[in-house]
């Protein structure tokens, strides 16, 4: 079981990721595919009139705030445009994929904060009204009846609280839950860097290896969203998860490149 997640930055070849992944698909590994879209989401929200605004938690993790109106803005990027076009392309290139988001089936469940203390402008306010939460249960049945059936799912990192409010949850920590869960050897995290930098942006600083017992200790690295990446990461590792890597989703068969142990690999 092969977990991959497809970042959301601007500029990502996602024809290139699909073309490569339908490839390993066909190989015969079973593949979830969880993917990003906060580029696009700012790119719609700016045209909507809701421009977004991101905020850091007072244990530093940065992440986008999420009114009701923005969880509307994140639902039609997430599940509708992004979603389905990596679906098509999925389709385009002979693989069965299925597009879900984690509120279908209640695949993604989770507890939803209902105060986040922030800090704005060096002073620390509590926010409510906020639809962001974590995962904490898979629907796994769901997953292994769809790959039984010969499908790939597509995931939107969109979850259901336990009160059946959808919520934004962040893309990494929920690919990392979804291959803890699914018992996946592998989960591999492809973006625009080629793994974690020890002095970003300087791509000559690729970090190759990490113990899994150390990743902590290199979160001292990560500048804000990286910081998921390694959290969601050291989560994986530590639930069971045999290997994660952190690749480059700009190089030529990206997929293919991470499993041969491209990027920052944590084993
Ligand atoms: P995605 O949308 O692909 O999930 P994110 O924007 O969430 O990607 O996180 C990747 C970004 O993290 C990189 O584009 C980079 O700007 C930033 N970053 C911060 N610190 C580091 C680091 N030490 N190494 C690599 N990238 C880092």
């Amino acid at each position: 079981m092969l977990v991959v997640k497809v970042g959301g930055r601007k500029g990502l070849d996602y024809d290139a990721v699909c073309a490569d992944l339908a490839e390993v698909s066909r190989a015969g590994q079973r593949l979830i595919l969880v993917h990003g879209g906060s580029y696009q989401t700012n790119v719609v929200a700016q045209q909507l009139g809701h421009p977004p605004e991101f905020v850091t938690s007072v244990s530093g993790y940065v992440s986008r705030r999420t009114d009701r109106r923005t969880l509307e803005i994140f639902e039609m990027v997430y599940c509708g445009k992004m979603n389905k076009e990596i679906v098509e392309s999925l389709q385009k290139h002979g693989a069965n994929a299925i597009g879900l988001s984690g509120i279908d089936g209640r695949l993604l469940e989770g507890s939803r904060k209902d105060a986040i203390k922030v800090v704005i402008d060096g002073r620390k306010r509590v926010l409510r009204d906020d639809y962001t939460g974590t995962v904490k249960q898979v629907n796994t049945r769901l997953l292994s009846m769809l790959l039984d059936a010969g499908y790939l799912p597509v995931i939107s990192p969109v979850a259901i609280s336990y009160e059946s409010d959808a919520m934004n949850v962040d893309g990494d920590r929920a690919a990392a839950a979804i291959a803890a869960a699914m018992g996946a050897e592998q989960l591999i995290i492809l973006s625009n860097v080629p793994g974690l930098l020890r002095a970003f942006p300087d791509e000559s600083t690729l970090i190759e290896r990490i113990p899994a017992q150390q990743v902590e200790r290199y979160m001292g690295f990560a500048e804000g969203r990286m910081k998921k990446k390694v959290m969601g990461a050291a989560e994986a590792v530590q639930r069971g998860v045999g290997r994660v890597v952190f690749a480059d989703a700009r190089v030529p068969q990206p997929v293919r490149a991470a499993l041969s142990g491209k990027g920052t690999v944590i084993e």
